[in-house]
């Protein structure tokens, strides 16, 4: 038998060695695994769907070098926890809204929505080309957190109510769930807005513990059941472009190599267009069943006096947030202005076509 010259045997093995290696899955050292907390229940329609479409998709595009686990909220029980729980490290990820942390850093609040604020795409506009991201992360950045737009559910409806509102009489003592600046504003009306999370509306209201709530729109209150319960549902004011968040702790951003980051952003990027799509189709969908099955809703649109009322003490809060906190006047005044901005070509593009329609 012909011995193989021992030079071709070499490059053989080496060959062989790199073939196998390459044949591997990412070494054990090269996996990078994060956790992610959520604010929701459990397979939650919508938001849950679109984080585990990202855990999936992150895992495929990198190959199995990047693993995100996610915990809904009855793994960490602290659904509006996630500021704190991201910060400190317990977990890498959040995916939330900017306005649960209000009452622990107030600049927060602005990167939700806001009050008679921006639509969605103008909000969008605003964090992508309007400097809005970089004022976001000029608040969360002293917290060691990074945050990430995370999905728009588009307009809100302005919820659910145990009886109508006729006048600003009716907004005295009502007990409404209704989170952010907007809780704020109509406080100022004598309402008393708290914050509950999505797993306890159903039954704080259907107890009396609150006369009103307000979600999201169609797209999740169906589902929620809030229809069986009050029979006012009302068009809103207070939410026109809510968005979620990832929020990120640094150091976990800061351990990851530069292509998982990029991975990542593109990744939570992809998720917040997802939900905003999926929420747009869902509330449609869900909106004609609605109007079918529980033709006994009383759909309600807040009357003027109500409406100025709201819209002057919105105003009046933001004098005085921007009075008192420099960083809260550069936000105030950077959205005042995308919005001015954007609203001029939202008037004579979308409104111009969608009131042309209505003829
Ligand atoms: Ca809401």
């Amino acid at each position: 038998m012909k011995r193989l010259p021992r030079i071709s045997a070499r490059p053989g093995l080496l060959a062989l060695l790199l073939a196998a290696w390459a044949w591997l899955p990412a070494s054990a050292a090269e996996v990078h695994r994060l956790l992610l907390a959520e604010s929701w229940p459990p397979n939650y329609p919508i938001f849950g769907e679109a984080i585990q479409n990202l855990t999936e998709s992150v895992r495929r595009m990198s190959g199995g070098r990047l693993i995100i686990t996610s915990h809904a909220r009855n793994k960490h029980k602290a659904p509006l926890g996630i500021f704190d729980m991201v910060k400190a490290g317990q977990y890498d990820i959040g995916h939330s809204a900017s306005y649960y942390w209000k009452g622990k850093v107030p600049n927060t609040l602005y990167f939700t929505t806001m009050p008679f604020g921006m639509t969605t795409p103008e909000q969008y506009a605003w964090f992508y080309h309007g400097g809005g991201m970089e004022l976001m992360n000029r608040v969360y950045q002293p917290h060691g957190l990074l945050s990430f737009p995370g999905g728009n559910t588009g307009n809100q409806m302005g919820g659910w109510f145990q009886k109508e509102i006729n006048g600003l009489d009716d907004l005295k003592g009502l007990k409404m769930r209704i989170p952010g600046f907007a809780g704020e504003v109509l406080a100022k009306l004598g309402a008393k807005p708290t914050n509950i999370a999505a797993g306890e509306l159903y039954s704080a209201l259907e107890r009396g513990t609150i006369d009103a709530l307000e979600w999201v729109g169609p797209s999740l209150d169906l589902r929620m059941g809030f229809h069986r319960i009050a029979p006012y549902y009302y068009t809103g004011w207070h939410e026109p472009a809510a968005e979620l968040q990832f929020l990120v702790n640094q150091r976990s951003w800061e351990r990851l190599p530069e292509d998982l980051q990029e991975i990542l952003r593109v990744a939570m990027r992809a998720a917040a267009f997802e939900i905003y799509v999926h929420t747009y189709h869902a509330s449609a969908v869900n909106w004609a069943t609605m109007k079918q099955d529980y033709p006994q809703i009383k759909v309600r649109t807040f009357p003027p006096v109500v409406m100025d009322a709201l819209r002057e003490a919105n105003a009046g809060l933001l004098r005085e947030r921007a009075a008192a906190d420099p960083l809260a006047r550069e936000i105030i005044e950077s959205q005042a202005a995308y919005l001015a901005k954007a609203r001029a070509w939202t008037d004579i593009s979308d409104l111009a076509y969608l009131n042309s329609q209505h003829r």
